[in-house]
C-alpha cells in the first residue's frame, strides 16, 4: 500500500441547525478510524461545555496570537466571535493514519478547501427546509427569536452548497443512512486515483 494512502482524510462537515451533526458524528466517533476536531474559540462555555471536550476557549488575545504565529488550520469570525481549528493537532492526526472530522461552518469550510485541496467536504442537511424548522420548533429548546436567526442563517447556507463535494440528507430517524453515507464517501475516497498516485510503482516494487 502507498504512504499516501495511510495518511487520514480530512473531513468537514458543515450542516444548518437541525441537521444532526452531533448524532451522525457521534456515531462516526465511535470508529477508532475517525477522529473530531477541538475547535477554538472565543465565545464563553455554555452550560454543560467542557474546556478542551466541546472547544478549546481562549481569550481575543491568545486566539490573535495564534493566528499570528500561523497555528491555525482556518479560523474564521462567526457571530463576533472567533472559531478556529488547531493546526498542529489536525495534524498529528491525519500522520497517523486516522480520518479527521471538522465540524464547521461554510466560511472556514472554504478555507479548508483553499489550504488542503484534498479535503472531502460534505454538508448535510434534513430533508427540507420545512422539515428544519419543524425540527427547530419541535425541540422547544430555543426561543422563537433564535429560530429565527438560525434559519436566517440557513437561507445564506445552504446556498453556498457547490463549494461542497457532496451532500447528504439526513431524515427523520433514518441518520443510520447518514452514518453509512459518509461511510461510503470516505471509502470511495481512499480509493481514488487522485490519491494512490504510486499505485503502480508500489505494486512492483
Ligand atoms: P457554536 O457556537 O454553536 O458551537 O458554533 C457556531 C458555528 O461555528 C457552528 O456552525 C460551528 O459549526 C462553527 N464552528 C465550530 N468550530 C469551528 C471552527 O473551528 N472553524 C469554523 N470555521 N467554524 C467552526
Amino acid at each position: 500500500m502507498s504512504d499516501s494512502a495511510k495518511r487520514g482524510l480530512l473531513i468537514v462537515v458543515s450542516g444548518p441547525a437541525g441537521s444532526g451533526k452531533g448524532t451522525v458524528l457521534g456515531s462516526l466517533l465511535e470508529d477508532s478510524e475517525y477522529r473530531y476536531s477541538i475547535s477554538a474559540t472565543t465565545r464563553a462555555p455554555r452550560p454543560g461545555e467542557v474546556d478542551g471536550v466541546n472547544y478549546h476557549y481562549l481569550t481575543r488575545q491568545e486566539f490573535e496570537a495564534r493566528i499570528k504565529a500561523g497555528a491555525m488550520l482556518e479560523y474564521t469570525e462567526y457571530c463576533g466571535n472567533y472559531y478556529g481549528t488547531p493546526k498542529k493537532e489536525a495534524e498529528a492526526v491525519l500522520a497517523g493514519g486516522c480520518n479527521l472530522l471538522l465540524e464547521i461552518e461554510v466560511e472556514g469550510a472554504r478555507n479548508v478547501k483553499r489550504a488542503y485541496p484534498e479535503a472531502v467536504l460534505i454538508m448535510l442537511l434534513p430533508p427540507s427546509f420545512a422539515v428544519q424548522e419543524a425540527r427547530l420548533r419541535g425541540r422547544g429548546t430555543e426561543t422563537e427569536e433564535k429560530i429565527r436567526e438560525r434559519l436566517a442563517r440557513t437561507r445564506e447556507e445552504v446556498p453556498c452548497i457547490g463549494d461542497y463535494d457532496y451532500v447528504i440528507y439526513n431524515r427523520d430517524g433514518r441518520a443510520d443512512e447518514a452514518v453509512a453515507d459518509i461511510r461510503a464517501i470516505v471509502r470511495a475516497e481512499t480509493c481514488a486515483i487522485a490519491r494512490n498516485k504510486n499505485a503502480a510503482e508500489d505494486y512492483f516494487r
